[in-house]
């Protein structure tokens, strides 16, 4: 439920409504209003509103959660959430492109990615070190030295790094190089990898799971939000279907449905979407067209040899195309790609 208070509310009147929550059980969190001061509680959801509440001095009124989200939802917050980090903005009209390797292999590779991805009007270089495989027989990642390799380039180049945190135990270290933190499909219902990156300072790219629905996509996103970090980038990147002929099933409404569902931004993942090299072009100029707030995609300059996900790896020669397809998707439904940002 949330607790709208009184704009006079005092510190005594806090203090009670406060352990008036406790002795309900019920966990809360204050939040800034435009008008009034709200508190949120975040746990115990279930047992509905207690009585006596209402009539707390210093309490307004109490409106109780409709919805399963509620952080996450358009109820929360009607404006679109802009995600930030440095110079790049996730959420304005500018159409943000992500792209780099799969996985971080060696200098060469991060060197070649980080020029073609600037030259294109990229902006944020991504690159797994921590990746999760399918089979523990595959390239795993090269941990720190990836990190050290990606964080060069990034800056060599003037781009922000876009790194995958598989668990906790990394995070630490995950943080020190990246700027955003990536969570996997595979993680996205990691409740504890949720709950810290809650507690992080910066910006999450969180993976659709390859099987979630849109409400638990959303309920994952809450529990960021609700650990007091609302710097959370969705990413649709296909979900299972019944047929094998493609890696997935690229979900294009879901974009326009949970941009009414949610302030957050959205970006698309055509590489996963589609694991397919010839598909992937097509997807991103839908994504774009249908108003997604970015794309991120895999580039590689030998896409045979690579490590991860070659078969969906775009040849460097690629993304030129792939930015003049976007500066001219971009301007017809109100965003801008390319120039300066
Ligand atoms: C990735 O982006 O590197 C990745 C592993 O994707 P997903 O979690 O969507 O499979
Ligand atoms: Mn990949």
């Amino acid at each position: 439920m949330v607790i709208v208070l009184e704009e006079s509310i005092t510190q005594d009147q806090s203090s009670a409504l406060e352990a008036f929550l406790a002795e309900h059980h019920l966990g809360a969190r204050r939040e800034r209003g435009e008008r009034y001061d709200v508190v949120v509680t975040t746990d115990n959801v279930e047992a509905g509103v207690p009585s006596g509440l209402a009539d707390l001095p210093g309490v307004r009124t109490v409106v109780p959660i409709t919805r399963s989200y509620l952080l996450a939802s358009r109820d929360f917050r009607s404006g679109d959430t802009v995600v930030e980090s440095g110079a790049v903005r996730v959420g304005t009209s500018r159409f943000v492109l992500f792209a780099g390797p799969c996985a971080v292999e060696d200098a060469d590779q991060m060197e070649a990615c980080a020029a073609a991805v600037k030259a294109a009007g990229g902006t944020v270089l991504r690159g797994g070190s921590f990746k999760p495989r399918t089979s523990p027989y595959s390239f795993q990642g090269l941990g720190e030295e990836g990190l050290r390799l990606h964080r060069e380039a990034a800056d060599r180049y003037g781009l922000l790094m876009m790194s995958e945190v598989l668990d906790r135990e990394d995070l630490d270290l995950v943080a020190g190089y990246a700027d955003i933190l990536q969570v996997g499909s595979r993680n996205m219902q990691n409740f504890p990898l949720l709950k810290a990156l809650g507690k992080q300072a910066k910006p999450i790219m969180l993976k659709r799971g390859l099987a979630s629905t849109r409400e638990e996509f959303l309920l994952a996103a809450e529990y960021i939000l609700m650990g007091g970090n609302d710097q959370v980038v969705l990413c649709e990147r296909g979900i299972r279907s019944f047929d094998p002929s493609l890696r997935n099933n690229l979900d294009l409404a879901s974009v326009c449905l949970l941009k009414e569902m949610t302030h957050l931004p959205v970006v698309v993942d055509p590489s996963h979407a589609t694991g397919t090299r010839s598909l992937v072009l097509p997807m991103a100029r839908a994504a774009a067209a249908v108003g997604a707030d970015g794309i991120m995609v895999e580039v590689h300059p030998a896409p045979e040899r690579a490590l991860s996900d070659g078969p969906q790896a775009l040849h460097i020669e690629d993304l030129p195309v792939l930015a003049r397809d976007l500066s001219a998707i971009a301007p017809l439904v109100g965003r801008i790609f390319g120039g300066d940002s």
